[in-house]
């Protein structure tokens, strides 16, 4: 009713706004072309494809805006607690097709669009890619936003809005070459700046102390202030109208002018001072899983932390409250530890700012926080030195003295009578004493966090048994898993049209993409012809689009008939495309040796793969030139045609992936068991129909235990093999591939110089096992051909996986976090109030 709407509202208004966002074709095409002419000022004369996307996308977001403007305010009115899901990364991808199938609005946009002269597909390829993330922790983190907005849970992403994301990949010569990615070149229609969101980020200088009423207060005092800018970006749930907000901030220097350098005629200075505050949002640091020692890197860490701390106090704040109520009204989940400095910054505010006594605080702050895990190998645990630490944050150094402090009491009395007492203080200790003295930002997250996960079986328990195992025994309670998902919406039904079209049809519904447990129904047709054909032709349809593709990126022509066996994730040494690599050379040299009547009975096959490797990152470097230089003589060879090709997938990426996965008949996941987390490119092949050549690692685990092990081809040294086998790591290679490695050396594939050092490594050292898993793989390898040459048990394989993949949708996972870390209600959204008059 109208005295809801506020009085400043006027009927009229309200009707005239309820027709701007009404589902008539000719509502969307009159937003477009309003938005080409007045909001892009291009003209009806110059209206090409790329401002009918822009203008395209503005119209959604409009449309976006509404339902999110509401959510918002439902969120508040309801005052139901909140989960902020805090994340360096956000791999967000393309956003207009998910928005659209998200509003249920794909269709009538299609038919708006052709009207006008435009086909939808290729608007979606104006769209640039945010690569605001380097892998699996960010796709992650976009996944669980889907998914949180789909499942109506009040939520927020916070993270950075990088000006240069991942580097752009090129291959040059075989080499990895890398390009800035200035996405921003191109308006970003999707956010909205939010000029009146700011707050002021502190760096450097002392603290000072002085006592009040017997207790000492601590106030800091920076010699550097900063600028926090807001920039959100509304996330539509599926069939829901819970449009949530990714926030993303931005650096900017402040407006306190640095008058002294002004007045002594520096104006350069005063301005580079300037522009310094500028970079700490610059570039997203492209390494994956190792931590980068850089000053900018905790710069970053901290900005994004103090901003969001801030922000989530201020909407806490809105109402009178106990701070008490903090933690019923704000869950904060640290996606791995670069968040981890929000912690101690939420201390320094209840305590320094709003004068909580500590253990008040304390209290507070461990029911707030909890933190996920996303490796085991202790060379990716993040560490600050202390040193730097105390440059750039000294109040926070102090806090988390302090908590260290209370911690190593309670440690050094609970194993008071244990003779390596000082052993154990030394190892759960947030401090590590060595040169130079380093803060650890696991350890801080454990002892701060009411829960800790992992994010596959596996990995979680490796935590407990293995990497925390002393403060499992301490704190046995907090640690949990939460295996990781995948949003069904975009890596089934955004990018494999096909496998969609046939779950609506054979399931009569559309429920699937809210409940991916309901494709396990459709089991009752694994033996219906019609429904096999129309799966068979889906799979050609999506290896048909990727040769395309793949011809137009790479110059080559894959042959669609051959096996697609795919591996596409970064470059790294424990991920293992060098087995990839050994396996293809040794294939290669099979065909060769081969009569030409026994090559002909050959499956074909196309291995394709794709990743970016950290620039510094040596090893993982010439592990793609190796790939390329196998590609170049395979290739070019007359004796061996269609029946193998190699090829490297340049610039691996969100939108590629949404046309590699899909494609995929065999996929490699190799890693030595152990050593992945979870995986989730894993999940998204198998959903898509792929079989998994894989090793008993990460997901991989609970996949098979769900679509049954006989589904996958699976290898390699188990988990509890591996510390045994990795002492015998100088161990000979065995004939077979001694013979790969000494080609190598050789120079039969590039340049030897450059690349005997990778074999002379797996030589010397084999620290991932690649020796002791080879011959297990080429056999598995054998077994995968000679089913492929049964093409109906293939295929039965494929479907078998597909269908049985419900427990790997990113709801299941958020439902779990939800439940049992958050302790969060989901709030149903009413339809948006103009909706509500229009539709
Ligand atoms: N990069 C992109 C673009 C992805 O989509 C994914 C997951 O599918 C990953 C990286 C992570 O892949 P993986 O789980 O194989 O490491």
């Amino acid at each position: 009713d109208s005295a809801s709407r506020g009085e400043a509202t006027s009927e009229k208004l309200w009707e005239l706004m309820a027709e701007y966002i009404d589902t008539e074709k000719s509502t969307i095409q009159k937003a477009i072309v309003a938005h080409v002419e007045y909001t892009l000022a291009r003209t009806r004369f110059n209206f090409d494809k790329n401002s009918c996307f822009k203008a395209a996308a503005l119209s959604i977001r409009d449309r976006l805006i509404e339902s999110w403007n509401d959510t918002q305010q439902l969120f508040t009115a309801e005052d139901k607690k909140r989960v902020y899901y805090m994340s360096i990364e956000f791999l967000i991808g393309r956003s207009m097709q998910n928005a659209l199938i998200n509003l249920g609005l794909e269709d009538k946009y299609r038919e708006a669009l052709e009207e006008v002269g435009y086909k939808l597909e290729e608007l979606y390829d104006e769209e640039v890619d945010p690569g605001l993330g380097n892998g699996g922790l960010g796709r992650l983190a976009s996944c669980f936003l889907d998914s949180l907005a789909t499942l109506d849970y009040p939520a927020w992403g916070y993270g950075i809005r990088y000006d240069y994301g991942i580097f752009r990949q090129m291959i040059v010569k075989g080499y990895q070459v890398e390009m800035p990615d200035y996405w921003l070149a191109q308006m970003n229609p999707w956010e909205i700046e939010r000029s009146d969101v700011t707050y002021d980020i502190y760096f450097g200088g002392r603290v000072e102390k002085k006592w009040e009423n017997g207790i000492e207060k601590s106030n800091w005092i920076p010699n550097e202030i900063v600028k926090a800018i807001a920039y959100d970006n509304p996330i539509p749930g599926y069939d829901t109208f819970n449009t949530i907000n990714l926030r993303l901030w931005k650096s900017m220097p402040t407006n306190e002018f640095d008058f002294q350098s002004f007045n002594q005629g520096d104006y350069f200075k005063a301005i580079e001072t300037r522009q310094k505050a500028e970079y700490i949002t610059s570039v997203l640091y492209p390494n994956d899983s190792t931590p980068s020692g850089k000053e900018l890197r905790l710069r970053q860490q901290y900005f994004f932390c103090c901003a969001t701390i801030q922000d989530i106090i201020r909407r806490f704040l809105k109402k009178p409250r106990e701070w008490e109520e903090l933690p019923d009204k704000v869950a904060i989940q640290l996606n791995d530890t670069h968040p981890a400095i929000s912690i101690p910054e939420l201390l320094r505010v209840l305590v320094d700012k709003y004068g909580l006594e500590w253990q008040r605080a304390w209290n507070i702050c461990y029911k707030v926080f909890s933190y996920t895990n996303h490796t085991v190998m202790p060379e990716a645990l993040e560490k600050w030195s202390v040193e730097l630490f105390e440059r750039l944050l000294p109040r926070h150094l102090e806090i988390i003295y302090l908590i260290n402090f209370h911690f190593m009491n309670q440690v050094g009395q609970r194993y008071a009578n244990d003779p390596k007492k000082f052993d154990i203080m030394g190892y759960m200790s947030l401090i590590e004493e060595s040169r130079p003295k380093a803060v650890r930002m696991a350890n801080l997250c454990i002892v701060s966090s009411h829960a800790v996960n992992g994010v596959a079986a596996l990995h979680s328990n490796l935590l407990k048994t293995q990497l925390f195992a002393r403060f499992h025994e301490y704190f046995p309670k907090k640690f949990q898993n939460k295996t990781n998902g995948v949003t069904p919406r975009r890596w089934i039904k955004c990018s494999n049209k096909g496998l969609s079209d046939i779950y609506t049809k054979y399931l009569k519904s559309n429920n699937w993409l809210s409940d991916l447990y309901e494709t396990k129904n459709l089991m009752s047709y694994i033996d219906n012809e019609e429904f096999q054909e129309e799966f068979r032709q889906a799979k050609l349809q999506n290896k048909e689009r990727l040769a395309k593709w793949v011809e137009k990126e790479c110059g080559i022509k894959i042959p669609t008939d051959a096996m697609f066996d795919i591996m596409v994730k970064r470059i790294h040494e424990y991920k293992r495309q060098n087995l990839f690599a050994l396996y293809m050379i040794y294939r290669y040299f099979n065909l060769k040796a081969m009569t030409v009547d026994d090559r002909a009975k050959q499956v074909k096959r196309v291995f394709m793969v794709g990743g970016k490797a950290a620039p510094g990152y040596i090893a993982a470097k010439k592990i793609i030139k190796l790939i390329n230089s196998i590609g170049d003589v395979v290739n070019n060879d007359p004796d061996i045609g269609d029946l193998m090709k190699v090829v490297f997938l340049p610039n691996y990426c969100v939108s590629s992936a949404q046309i590699i996965i899909p494609a995929a008949d065999l996929t490699e996941q190799i890693s030595t068991a152990g050593t992945e987390a979870s995986g989730t490119s894993n999940m998204k092949f198998v959903m898509n129909g792929a079989i998994i050549m894989g090793t008993m690692d990460g997901a991989n685990v609970e996949i098979v235990e769900d679509i049954g092990i006989q589904n996958a081809f699976i290898f390699g040294a188990r988990v509890h093999e591996v510390d045994r086998l990795r002492v015998q790591s100088g161990a000979p290679a065995g004939s077979r591939l001694q013979r790969i490695f000494d080609a190598i050396k050789s120079g039969t594939f590039g340049n030897p110089k450059e690349l005997s050092s990778l074999v002379e490594s797996l030589e010397q050292h084999d620290i991932y096992l690649v020796k002791s898993d080879f011959y297990s793989y080429i056999e598995k390898q054998e077994e995968a051909d000679a089913v492929y040459k049964n093409q109906d048990r293939w295929l039965k394989m494929s479907i078998t996986g597909a269908l049985n993949m419900g427990r790997f949708s990113s709801d299941r996972t958020i439902h779990e976090y939800a439940e049992d870390i958050w302790d969060l209600e989901s709030v149903e959204i009413p339809k948006p109030s103009l909706s509500a008059i229009s539709r």
